[in-house]
């Protein structure tokens, strides 16, 4: 308990200190390398975010298909923190940032900082039809992708009970959305449920009559890999039955017909958004400073127009002779930017004027289909597929995993699912309620 005359008068209560505090939003991949580097620096540091826990978003979809358990890829954000002085912690969703008072708002309380570090990621893109497609089913967050993974197994236990064809049909059917890295693992994941897991448990649904889409409006999948990457994972879904529907774009969805830009109906009461993100702007900074949902921060990341406000990873649009678009929305750029704004904020803090620009190591690309397949484009433009790219997919994720317990839980499920193609998760332990979700796709937006 700290005593009443060490608190601030400020809403967010946090210890008096003579040093500087610095605040970070979000305590994802970009927050959590500086949480980590900026350890037993003569600073405060605040962080805030609107969960309790780091994600690993690459293996949400993992989550959602039933083949690993939420906890396995996240970590308490109060972990991160524990031993190191002068670090603290609140759960609250930053709703606004007030640069003349050097605050920032929550509904818990508004908070004092002296350099700021905005962290908070992206959120998904619906290309401004977000009411058009309410009833579709993000990926982004933990709690969407448990909604995911109930709401199909509790269509499974309608379906078994219904006669009528065209509800039996869209019970079964599922429609992704986007043929980005999400878009084809979801898919390739799902062709292995339909394959080897759900015939097993409901005997009674003939799973021929099951049918998997994914949408692209490019015409081809994994835009922005190689071309062989793209051919190798088009035919690994193709040997799951995968429906490709290339070139062509979701005009609309009622909760169950998808309508497609060619005039094609699907009957489908699963339609998964995994056509992209925006940056996630919070509100308070001026329009000059934002482009396309990001804010324009110059090489050593700070915000334009702002010397004590940076921004990092996915919210961050840094543009670059090389990289004139910005760089892409990828875990390797958070952390990577994360790393160096730590060093930079440190020079700042003891008073050196020489700062680090960011210079990105690109660590390659890569996307799983299923067991036993992936893609793997690496920085010297070498491109490969199979078996070994796949080793090299779960290689890579476990070493980026947070935490060794979680590591060795991964590890030990991806074991036990390879070796009796169960899935052992196919549990409906909160069921999905469609007016919960709307609330909290509303609550995202
Ligand atoms: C399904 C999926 C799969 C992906 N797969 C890959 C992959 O295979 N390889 C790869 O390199 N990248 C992948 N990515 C992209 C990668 O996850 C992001 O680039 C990375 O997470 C960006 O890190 P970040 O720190 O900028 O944001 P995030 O990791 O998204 O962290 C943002 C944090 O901010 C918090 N937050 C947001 N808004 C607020 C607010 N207003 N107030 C307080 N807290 C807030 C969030 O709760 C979160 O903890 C994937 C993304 C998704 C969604």
């Amino acid at each position: 308990m700290v005593p009443e005359e060490e608190i601030q008068e400020i809403s967010i209560q946090i210890p008096k200190t003579d040093k500087p505090r610095l605040v970070i939003i979000g305590g994802g991949f970009a927050g959590l390398r500086l949480i980590k580097k900026l350890a037993n620096e003569n600073l405060q540091v605040v962080v805030l975010d609107r969960h309790n826990y780091h994600t690993f978003q690459p293996l949400l979809y993992q989550v959602a298909t039933a083949g690993l358990e939420p906890g396995s890829i996240a970590g308490p954000l109060r972990k991160f923190m524990e031993e190191k002085e002068d670090y603290h912690f609140r759960l609250a969703k930053v709703t606004k940032i007030n640069p003349e008072k050097k605050t920032v708002s929550t509904p818990v309380g508004d908070l004092s900082y002296d350099y700021l570090v905005i962290a908070c990621g992206s959120k998904t893109n619906y290309f401004g039809k977000d009411k058009e497609f309410k009833d579709a089913l993000p990926i982004k967050q933990i709690p969407q992708a448990l909604n995911l993974r109930s709401h199909i197994l509790q269509n499974f236990e309608k379906a078994v009970n219904t006669k009528d064809t065209y509800e039996l049909q869209s019970l079964l059917n599922i429609v992704i959305v986007g043929g980005g890295p999400t878009g084809v693992e979801v898919a390739g994941a799902f062709g292995e449920l339909k394959d080897h897991v759900l015939p097993k448990d409901y005997p009674e649904l003939n799973f021929k009559q099951m049918n998997i889409y994914l949408v692209e409006g490019l015409p081809h999948l994994l835009n922005g890999m190689s071309k062989t990457a793209s051919r190798k994972a088009h035919k690994y879904l193709k040997d799951f039955n995968v429906n490709i529907l290339l070139n062509t774009m979701v005009d609309s969805y009622n909760g169950k017909t998808v309508r497609l830009s060619s005039g094609e109906e699907l009957p489908s009461q699963t339609l998964i958004w995994a056509a992209g993100v925006t940056g996630n702007i919070i509100p308070g900074l001026p329009d000059d400073c934002i482009e396309k949902s990001q804010y324009i921060v110059d090489e050593f990341n700070q915000v334009k127009g702002f010397d004590d406000v940076f921004a990092v990873g996915d919210i961050a649009l840094m543009k670059t002779k090389k990289n004139p678009k910005g760089f892409p929305m990828l875990a390797p750029v958070a952390i990577q930017q994360g790393e160096n704004l730590a060093d930079n904020i440190k020079a700042i803090i003891n008073g050196s004027k020489k700062l680090s620009p960011f210079r990105y190591t690109n660590k390659g690309y890569m996307a799983t289909v299923g067991r036993n397949r992936a893609v793997v484009d690496m920085p010297n433009g070498l491109s490969f597929g199979g078996f070994s790219a796949w080793t090299a997919w779960m290689f890579v994720h476990l070493l980026y995993l947070i935490g060794f317990r979680n590591k060795l839980v991964v590890l030990n499920n991806w074991i036990w699912n390879y070796f009796t193609y169960d899935k052992g998760i196919r549990l409906i332990i909160r069921p999905f309620d469609k007016q919960e979700k709307r609330k909290q796709q509303e609550a995202e937006l």
